[in-house]
């Protein structure tokens, strides 16, 4: 039954409905996966009784003809949403063996319409890195491997355990997060789908918090289709979210197939950086072929911002993480190192429960926002966010519909291979995603080829707000061109 797992989610839907298998059949193909790869690190957790309750909840419904659009289908969830009496930790000591007594918004969607919990996937401590590395639970491994090499490498992140997962055939689908590109990033050094929606669009509650204004959570997945399904659930007005934006959620579904003819697809000259992989550059002129054989139209554009976008994050982000994280005190969650007296509690648990990259975010978000650096550093990155998105509106203004960017600057590196002695070398990696996050838009990543070593890279699509459909259909166009790529098991 093995070979269950390697059905995309579309595939599974329909054997599920000519009752070729049952969820609970699908369920156990994908638990003994995930039993065969704890050497990869991408589950924290592993629910099984759960999941198989729950696969057998969904064979009756299906059997009764009243099947939700997600029933049976086993997924991984981040370890940044809240799940009822699963223990949720965001991957950081300080949460301890925290379990939450309620669920987060987009898993209860997600449940009520069927689908089936496997377990919490690894993610960066509070969803901070690149790479998966800051993860309290250890690095999560890549299933791809450079060609005829044992080295392994990362997976991305900070959604690295979803991506990892996905990539792998241990869940069908997965949710995620993304601050400054942490699903698209991932997405694209492990050859799998990933879309961060326009900010508002799914709803934060019960979700850790990093970054509030720019935090959204989307799926990572094997297909566009597969990620197009998994959104319609996800997506939503919430009145527990007061950032949710209360319209209507499309069937993204049906923007699979639609003709992107006509269509005006900017490509930004400042996305051409200096030092770029001539492989990144090649895998970018090629995208834009695609979709000019698919009659869109292609323009150059300016963006000219862009340079600006990266420090401008690296302020904003720890500035909102230092204060959401104020919470974490040793005494309402988890962790709690004893003190003589209740500060130096805090300090104890403090020091004690975040990890060496958590603490650097708290020292800078706190510095920027402190009495005297305020308005020189946080009130100046935030008018430069109001120039980024600018950037963005002009050219939507002039009939853009869509943005071809790279989605990265890099294939997968080895872990431990970057960030080490400098910070910035790990932040570089988001130079193409943050700026999507700083202007709330929707952004998808897509596979479309690999480098000389062989190792999967991705193009990023990036739309207006609220028009996710958009991407899915241009998307779409990039994946039919480009294939499918999975990676060769060795775990
Ligand atoms: N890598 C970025 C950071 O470390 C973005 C992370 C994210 O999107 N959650 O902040």
């Amino acid at each position: 039954m093995t070979d269950l797992t390697s059905l995309t989610l579309a595939e599974a839907r329909k054997g599920l409905a000519d009752k070729t298998f049952t969820s609970l059949e699908l369920t156990d193909a994908h638990l003994s996966a995930i039993e065969a790869a704890r050497v990869l690190n991408a589950f924290v957790m592993e629910t099984p009784d759960q999941a198989r309750a729950m696969a057998r909840e969904a064979d009756a419904k299906i059997a009764k003809g009243d099947a939700g659009p997600l029933a049976g289908i086993p997924l991984g969830i981040k370890d940044l949403f809240a799940t009822k009496g699963v223990r949720t930790t965001a991957c950081s000591k300080i949460l301890g063996n925290f379990v939450p007594t309620y669920e987060s918004t987009i898993t209860s969607q997600l449940w009520r319409d069927g689908a089936v919990m496997l377990g919490k996937l690894n993610n960066d401590e509070f969803a901070m890195g690149s790479a998966n590395e800051t993860s309290c639970f250890g690095p999560v491994g890549n299933p791809w491997r450079r060609e005829g090499s044992n080295t392994t490498l990362v997976p991305g992140g900070s959604s690295g355990g979803s991506a990892s997962a996905v990539a792998a055939l241990l869940c069908m689908g997965a949710t995620a997060t993304d601050t400054g590109g942490s699903i698209r990033q991932p997405a694209a050094f492990t050859a799998t789908v990933g879309i961060k929606p326009t900010y508002g669009r799914c709803s934060r509650w019960g979700i850790v918090a990093f970054a509030s204004s720019l935090d959204q959570a989307g799926p990572i997945a094997r297909s566009v289709r597969d990620s197009a399904m998994l959104l319609r659930s996800m997506a939503g007005h919430d009145p527990k979210d007061t950032t949710s934006v209360d319209i209507a959620v499309p069937d993204y579904e049906a923007a699979i197939g639609k003709s992107v003819k006509g269509m005006k697809i900017g490509i930004p000259r400042e996305y051409r950086l200096d030092g770029m992989p001539a492989e990144i550059e090649k895998l970018w002129s090629q995208g834009a072929e695609w979709l000019k054989a698919a009659g869109a139209e292609l323009v150059e554009i300016s963006l000219p911002h862009t340079k600006y976008a990266l420090p401008a994050y690296y302020i904003v982000a720890p500035a909102e993480a230092s204060s959401n994280l104020a919470r974490y005190d040793g005494v309402r969650y988890g962790l709690r190192e004893q003190g003589k007296n209740i500060i130096e509690l805090y300090e104890n648990t403090r020091a004690e429960g975040f990890g060496a990259e958590v603490r650097r975010r708290v020292m800078i978000g706190t510095y920027v926002l402190s009495a005297g650096y305020y308005d020189a550093y946080y009130l100046r990155a935030q008018k430069v966010r109001t120039l980024i998105k600018k950037d963005f509106e002009d050219c939507f203004a002039r009939g853009v519909d869509a943005i071809l960017t790279p989605a990265t600057p890099s294939a997968a590196f080895g872990i431990g291979e970057k960030g080490g002695a400098d910070p910035v070398e790990m932040y570089l990696n988001d130079i193409f995603t943050v700026t999507v996050n700083m202007a709330g838009l929707p952004g998808i990543a897509v596979p479309s080829g690999k480098d000389a070593q062989g190792l999967p890279l991705g193009l990023q699509l990036i739309g207006r707000p609220f028009e996710e459909e958009t991407l899915f259909s241009l998307g779409e166009v990039i994946e039919q061109a480009a294939g499918r790529f999975t990676p060769a098991r060795w775990w």
